[in-house]
């Protein structure tokens, strides 16, 4: 068996690196060093820790053209996304740099005596992250980490390590000292395991599948280990009569194609109250022309491929023959994208309607570029529909009615909403699942709490 993952670009089917499969050996070794580096890193002056961050920030900004490139060789996105992507790692670094010395305790009222509360950190942070968004994912929980006083060890998905490994060589170029972040690569079956049980973890911020994160929450369960779950989520836009439906239209390609359908907010479904069904899928249908697919380095292209070989085979599944109306009808696709010829895992963005609520795809993640156009005909059935998934990460409301948008955001269980906009993640708000969809808050400053526990101090002032 080879010691090494082969790297592959989606776009072009090389291969663009060779990086470790390491083993529990080294995720040991990794974790000891964690640990070494700890209590230094916890006594630095908060000052001195904010402006190591902030000079990795800057780090990441001076190299972010290259951790933008080398994103989209890795993961195949469209350029314009990835150099998004790490215009907010450079953004979460900086939020967290100024978080540093602000995230304070309280004092307590109480009889005979002083009370106070401190944020201690938790030790040992395991980071566990998926290939569909690899720096910017990494970034979400090496901020609120580092500013909270932990170290960490970032294991990337084994097909997508290289921004990270980049990311851990420009922390150190910043001066952040060795051991506070490291970077293990190989496989999750075996260091993904290992780091969610090993005793000197403390923390498992994890981002995948709900069928792992599923597994890595009962490992974790042997030592009591802090978890953070962000899984996967089966988002619904609702769009009402009453929305400006060409701009509901126009957005929906980006809610749902944006990364090829490869994100775990993507509104794979989406909700239309009858009156305005098939203006929309009329509307639709010249979106989705104008997505274009192609070489992502392109930065007038839209969507790139999807990651590998075998996922493209899997969301090409969901709109196989007999995958329709129970008792195996074929798929009503509604329209789809043109896609390049020769190498590359290319799959079109593609538009199912009228898709049925029981068919598997619009129970299930596909987790690509295929949209699912369900008819509703009131308020009730949208809010029952859109709650009818295990899933509880995100969602869009189209309407001009400004109480029913709140009505809507209220009664849809999902941890992010937009009204009138597809935008799901920003550095300053919280993100994170309801349901199956996870728990525990990623960004804003409601993370630094995930990485810290509360101390609870009592003095007594009697004489
Ligand atoms: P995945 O298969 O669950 O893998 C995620 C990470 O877990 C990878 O680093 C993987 O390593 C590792 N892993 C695999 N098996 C493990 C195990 N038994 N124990 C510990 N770690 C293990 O997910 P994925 O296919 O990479 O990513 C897609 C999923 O992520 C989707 O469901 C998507 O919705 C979800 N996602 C959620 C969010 C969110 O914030 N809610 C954001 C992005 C993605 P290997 O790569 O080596 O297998
Ligand atoms: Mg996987």
């Amino acid at each position: 068996m080879s010691n090494v993952t082969s790297v592959i670009n989606p776009a072009t089917e090389a291969t663009i690196a060779e990086t470790p499969i390491q083993g529990v050996d080294e995720v040991d070794a990794a974790v000891a060093r964690s640990l070494g580096a700890g209590p230094a890193w916890r006594a630095m002056a908060p000052a001195d820790r904010a402006r190591l961050m902030r000079r990795f920030a800057a780090q990441v900004e001076e190299h972010g053209e290259e951790l933008a490139q080398l994103e989209t060789a890795n993961v195949g996105k469209a350029i314009g996304e990835s150099r998004d992507e790490v215009g907010m790692v450079a953004e979460v670094l900086y939020f967290y740099a100024g978080a540093v010395d602000k995230h304070r305790g309280a004092t307590v009222p109480v009889a005979g005596g002083v009370d106070m509360t401190f944020h201690e950190p938790l030790g040992v942070v395991a980071a566990i992250v998926p290939w569909n968004f690899p720096i910017a994912i990494t970034s979400w929980k090496v901020g609120p980490a580092l500013a909270t006083g932990n170290t960490i060890i970032v294991k990337p998905a084994e097909i997508t390590p290289l921004t990270a490994l980049r990311l851990a060589d420009l922390a150190l170029d910043a001066g952040i000292p060795e051991g506070v972040l490291q970077v293990v690569t190989g496989k999750g079956s075996v260091i993904g395991t290992r780091l969610s049980e090993h005793p000197d973890v403390a923390k498992v911020a994890f981002t995948g599948s709900t069928e792992v994160g599923r597994e890595v929450m009962a490992r974790a369960s042997g030592t009591i280990k802090r978890v953070t779950l962000e899984l996967g989520g089966k988002s619904a836009s609702v769009i009402f009569a009453n929305a400006d439906l060409e701009r509901a239209a126009a957005a929906t390609p980006g809610g749902v194609f944006a990364n090829a359908g490869q994100d775990c907010c993507a509104r794979s479904r989406v909700l239309v109250q009858r009156p305005v069904f098939e203006r929309y899928l009329g509307l639709l249908a010249d979106a989705v022309d104008a997505w274009t697919v192609g070489d992502p380095t392109d930065p007038a292209i839209k969507m790139g491929p999807m990651v590998t070989e075998a996922h493209r085979k899997v969301v090409a599944g969901y709109l196989a023959e007999g995958m329709g109306e129970p008792g195996g009808g074929p798929v009503p696709t509604h329209t789809s994208g043109r896609v390049p010829d020769g190498p590359g895992f290319w799959f079109p963005p593609t538009v199912v309607a009228p898709a049925g609520v029981d068919w598997r795809m619009d129970r299930e993640e596909i987790f690509g570029p295929v949209v699912a156009v369900i008819p509703f005909e009131d308020e009730e059935e949208a809010v029952r529909l859109a709650n009818d998934t295990p899933y509880g990460l995100s969602g869009t409301i189209w309407t001009r009615d400004g109480a029913r948008s709140l009505r809507m955001a209220r009664a849809v269980q999902a941890g992010n909403l937009s009204v009138n906009s597809n935008s799901s993640v920003r550095v300053q708000t919280s993100f994170g699942g309801m349901k199956q969809s996870g728990f525990g808050r990623e960004l804003g400053l409601e993370a630094l709490a995930s990485y810290s526990d509360v101390k609870n101090v009592f003095v007594s002032t009697d004489g």
